[in-house]
């Protein structure tokens, strides 16, 4: 996949890390402004955000207090100099953002799988300059997280940026949506000029471990923060278990530790340059012995063709992913990830076989 997106750093007009921080939803004057006016000091936090049109999963359940919420946030602008940001899921709120003042706009997970709706949003966008947050979709697909960020762009938008919100998944997971990191990872390795910030509050769905994602994201040299703020979460109309106070939001902050990209000291730049090369070497010793693993699984596919016998066995396999982990274990690695790599690791030398059994079939 090549990229197709040419973009300004819209980071650059902001500090390094960006921290968004405010409600879940917008539920009454008081409320937004409140949380706002604590918001102010937090050193970082330069865009409140709130929700106003809430796409819940449920019907009956709070939809959010919609259009008279945008003089709330106009308030918010003009009593605290923070910029202000919202949901837009169609073309009318965006029309009404964009008369509002609205500074940033951001496209919904929900809405991120729905390539209609992002059309939708940027044709209403053509020829307006304004930031654009693009969350990543629901389910696990890089290419409709790409596909949305290339509409936006193709219409003519280059102040965007990407946040990394999670993925459902039905498997249980003390996530409420997994992280999955490979993932922003890749997007960054595809876009490498795109700004991603992490929002560890819809990853969570709790406020336990929220510190914990946000200081990974900081490892991974995200560009900043989306978090939830309220000035009463327990009582919050959306979204209450992840929610922090402000006064949690600044010591979480306080306590984070934050990296940076490179180091100017010549000692650790020589240091990191010799690990690299040591790295090097042992990913193609890696290479090396997986193109010998996979001459002898052509050695097995010849002689179980031979023999007429299939290239994928159960036991076999779950004898491979038992024995690889323990012995992954042993040596420290996770066994998630241990798992993962033999599941590939096998899955391309069953290939390899069905393909050589296809080549005899063809003769
Ligand atoms: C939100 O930010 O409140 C929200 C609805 O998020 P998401 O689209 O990531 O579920
Ligand atoms: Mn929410």
């Amino acid at each position: 996949m090549t990229s197709t997106v040419s973009l300004k750093r819209s980071i650059n007009e902001f500090k390094r890390p960006l921290i968004i921080a405010g409600p879940c939803s917008a539920e009454s004057r008081e409320q937004v402004l409140s949380t706002a006016q604590e918001l102010k000091g937090i050193e970082g936090v330069q865009i409140f955000r709130a929700g106003l049109w809430k796409p819940r999963t449920r019907p009956e359940t709070f939809e959010g207090v919609g259009e008279k919420g945008l003089a709330w946030l106009k308030e918010v602008k003009s009593e605290t100099g923070l910029k202000v940001g919202t949901e837009v899921a169609n073309s009318q709120h965006v029309e009404l953002c964009l008369k509002s003042g609205i500074d940033v706009l951001w496209i919904g997970a929900r809405t991120t799988t729905n390539p209609f709706a992002v059309q939708e949003i940027a044709d209403s966008l053509k020829g307006v300059d304004i930031p654009v947050l693009i969350k990543n979709p629901i389910n696990a697909d890089i290419s409709l997280w790409i596909g949305a960020i290339e509409r936006m762009n193709k219409a003519g938008l280059n102040n965007l940026m990407a946040i990394h919100r999670g993925f459902s998944s039905s498997l249980d997971s003390k996530y409420r949506n997994r992280p999955l990191w490979k993932i922003p990872i890749e997007l960054k390795h595809h876009y490498p000029e795109l700004p991603i910030i992490c929002d560890p509050s819809h990853i969570c769905g709790q406020r336990s471990t929220i510190e914990d994602v946000c200081q990974k994201a900081m490892d991974i040299h995200m560009d900043g923060l989306m978090i939830e703020t309220h000035i009463r979460p327990d009582k919050a109309l959306s979204d209450a278990k992840q929610q922090l106070t402000p006064g949690q939001l600044f010591s979480l902050l306080q306590r984070l530790s934050y990296k940076n990209e490179s180091s100017y000291d010549v000692n650790f730049e020589r240091t990191l340059e010799i690990l690299r090369d040591k790295i090097d070497i042992i990913d193609l010793d890696i290479i090396e012995a997986l193109a010998q693993r996979m001459e002898v699984v052509e050695e097995i596919a010849k002689i179980k063709h031979e023999k007429n016998v299939s290239a994928f066995q159960q036991k076999r396999m779950d004898e491979i992913l038992k024995q690889r982990v323990e012995k992954g274990v042993q040596f420290g690695l996770m066994k998630d990830y241990i798992q993962e790599l033999f599941n590939l690791v096998h899955a391309e030398s069953v290939k390899k076989q069905t393909d050589f059994f296809k080549t005899k079939k063809e003769r």
